[in-house]
């Protein structure tokens, strides 16, 4: 008889990185754990047992020597970060907050939290702001993600949720102009969804300025100047009108605003259409060609059209567009988002946001706030206000904002005019960071706590498709790492509230369930016994006496305003907020590559990723670098207004010749974010990521 230990069972849980939350299995050997085993998991709909190499090679971050096992303080006496106790972190920075408060007032104390961080991080936060420290000043990086694909959603149907149909749909529809999205490399088993669709007899439109890998995938690639999508979208729509293929039931019966909107599209006839965007007459046409042909149709959009600043009414013209053709509000077609942060979706409604409450409910709505404070036990008056969104929030550090607390974000490497940021953040009077790895932001801190990783707790996120998944702890943390809501349960108490933050995550999902009840995003009828027993649950879920299904398709019998009708709303183009000039004459566009994942701040810490991707290039088209007299290889240096970025050149003919790429990772001298510019859409606040104006030089080797 064996007396040999029993094998460590698999744990399922999820993918710590991209929207799609990935299933996997999870097996650890040794405490804490020193050996992870990753199986895909094939019976999770969503990846169908794909992983790409960063959800393969994610566990590498769990056992990275770099990895923080113990709290910094920053010793006035040498002025490093050295060692320190928990109890002595949590003390300096329960007291630089409270110094600042007092000194400053409420509003000088900032919060800034990230998209990865759980649904249960992100409602504890959001709470922690304006229950403890009274202020108004709370942002996150997701606004730098999705912010205005979520306004446009809002503006057009009344509700934003990134896919209002689950990715099952896609194969299954007609044809798909995805837009800006290079999901290839972003979200690799996500392809599959396409090459699907087109093995099903649908068609697959891609605009990119890019021939990307996704865009090698397409039956038609439009490759437009950055900043010029939104005259695509409304070209195309003159197209659809002009050749009489509106669909005028569904316009008339579901919809409002058509006329305004149609007469704006008029003005964009397809030759001006061309001369904006560079795309050909007959390319157009093809396009809404294959859109109108198909049966039914969705446009998917990413950061590409999202990250300017015009991004709600660029995703607004396409949507637009969606309306028009009836390709909404019923199955098998409509418009999505493809969010890209792991909780990007659940990150945006529970209150970390600097204009909402939990259930994705308006700050200043007194409907919502009367609910949510009631359900914290504080009163409705007591809270404070919006506050600035998060550049504008990063870029009044040091002046009216004099202490920041930051989670799960590294705003060195991921704002714009980063810079421009990082001068700011040095000049706060204080900085807290909670961080699995001494990011360049935490860096900069004065007081690093180190946190538990996604595989080390519990929690949930949710999806892209809105849908809401159990993150299981796997295995056990080193010792001196607590959770990042063990560190707002720990400031709390020293700041005055003993009750309201408790440290276990199942406890603060009951509290939240409460305070999204009614609201747009209800999750009040999912458990995490329902989490355990089904692959996730589809918000809204109200509570009900019979156990609500959950909400895997929104719209189908009306749109979530208020006469339940979608609303088109009449757009213009208009010209990048930096237009190209004789000083600066060749555009930047920036994002992402297969084997890095958004700041790099796990993901280049990974052995095998890193080999892959080691730093940052630039990408030029053939003919600008013959014009530069610039070889492949050899470094080069791009020149914006806000700085100057130097990266090996990397010639290749799959860009446009007055287009330069460059990916954002990577902090240092090849830094893209130092080059970007910060212009801010007027709706979401987003900045303008995707266009600015640069010049190239040759740079010494
Ligand atoms: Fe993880 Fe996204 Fe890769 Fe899936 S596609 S394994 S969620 S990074």
């Amino acid at each position: 008889m064996s007396h040999a230990p029993a094998a460590p069972a698999l744990v399922p849980t999820h993918c710590p990185y991209c929207s799609l939350q990935c299933g996997m299995n999870l097996r650890g050997s040794g405490t804490p754990a020193t050996t992870v085993e990753v199986v895909a998991r094939d019976d999770f709909p969503v990846n169908r047992g794909a992983l790409c190499g960063k959800g393969r090679t994610a566990p590498a971050v769990l056992s990275s020597r770099v990895r923080l096992t113990g709290p910094l303080v920053r010793r006035p006496a040498t002025g490093r970060l050295e060692p320190a106790t928990w109890e002595e972190a949590l003390r300096a920075t329960a007291e630089g907050l409270r110094r600042t408060r007092e000194v400053h007032g409420a509003d000088a104390v900032g919060v800034f939290g990230g998209g990865g961080l759980t649904n249960e991080k992100a409602y504890a936060l959001g709470k922690f702001a304006r229950v403890v420290l009274g202020t108004s000043q709370i942002d996150y990086n997701g606004r730098f993600c999705m912010s205005s694909a979520a306004a446009a959603h809002q503006r057009a149907f009344g509700l934003d949720r990134g896919l209002p149909f689950p990715l099952e749909d896609i194969p299954r529809t007609g044809c798909v102009i995805l837009v800006g999205s290079n999901l290839a490399e972003t979200m690799p088993p996500a392809l599959r969804y396409l090459t699907e669709l087109k093995e099903n007899g649908g068609s697959l439109v891609v605009v990119d300025p890019r021939r990307t890998r996704t865009a090698e995938q397409a039956d038609l690639h439009l490759a437009p100047r950055p900043g010029t999508d939104l005259a695509l979208a409304l070209g195309l729509l003159h197209l659809v009108v002009a050749q009489g293929r509106t669909d005028e039931a569904f316009i008339r019966d579901r919809t409002t605003g058509w006329e305004e909107a149609r007469a704006a599209a008029m003005a964009h006839w397809p030759e001006l259409v061309e001369r904006i965007t560079g795309v050909p007459v007959p390319q157009l046409r093809a396009a809404a060609g294959l859109f109108c042909d198909a049966p039914a149709a969705m446009v998917l959009t990413a950061r590409g059209p999202e990250q300017q600043s015009k991004g709600t009414d660029t995703v607004g013209a396409w949507i637009n567009l969606a309306l028009a053709t009836g390709n909404a509000g019923r199955p098998l077609a409509g418009y999505g988002c493809l969010t890209g942060q792991g909780n990007g979706q659940g990150g945006r409604e529970h209150g970390q946001k600097a204009d909402q409450l939990p259930g994705y409910r308006k700050l200043d709505d007194p409907a919502a706030r009367a609910h949510v404070a009631g359900v914290w036990g504080v009163d409705p008056d007591a809270l404070p206000g919006p506050g600035r969104s998060a550049y504008e929030l990063l870029d009044a550090l040091g002046r009216d904002v004099q202490a920041l607390l930051l989670m799960g974000s590294n705003p060195v490497v991921s704002a714009p005019r980063a810079a421009h940021v990082e001068e700011r953040l040095r000049s706060l009077g204080f900085l807290a960071v909670a961080d699995v790895v001494l990011s360049e932001t935490a860096e900069l801190a004065d007081v690093v706590f180190p946190v538990t990783q996604w595989a080390e707790e519990t929690g949930t996120t949710t999806n892209l498709e809105g849908r809401v998944l159990l993150r299981r702890r796997a295995l056990g943390p080193p010792e001196g790492v607590r959770s990042d809501l063990e560190v707002l349960h720990g400031l709390a108490g020293l700041l005055g509230h003993e009750k309201g933050f408790p440290a276990d995550p199942e406890e603060v999902f009951g509290e939240l369930r409460r305070a999204s009840a009614g609201g747009a995003a209800d999750y009040s009828g999912i458990s995490y016994r329902r989490l355990e027993e089904e692959q996730g649950v589809f918000w809204p879920c109200p509570e009900a006496p019979e156990q609500h299904p959950g909400t895997p398709r929104l719209f189908l019998e009306r749109f979530a305003t208020a006469d339940g009708r979608a609303r088109f709303v009449p757009v213009v183009h208009r010209a990048a907020a930096e237009e190209t000039d004789a000083e600066f004459p060749v555009v930047l566009t920036t994002g992402r590559v297969v084997a890095q994942y958004q700041s790099g701040a796990q993901t280049r810490r990974v052995p095998e990723l890193n080999a892959a991707a080691p730093g940052p290039f630039v990408e030029l088209h053939p003919r600008l670098a013959a014009r530069l007299g610039v070889a492949d290889g050899q470094p080069v240096a791009v020149v914006s207004r806000r700085g100057r970025a130097v990266a090996p050149a990397r010639v290749t003919d799959t860009i446009r010749p007055d287009t330069v790429f460059m990916p954002f990772h990577w902090p240092g001298a090849g830094r893209a974010n130092t080059l970007t510019n910060p212009a801010l859409d007027p709706t979401s606040r987003m900045p303008e990521f995707k266009v600015c104006a640069v010049r190239l030089e040759p740079a010494a080797g």
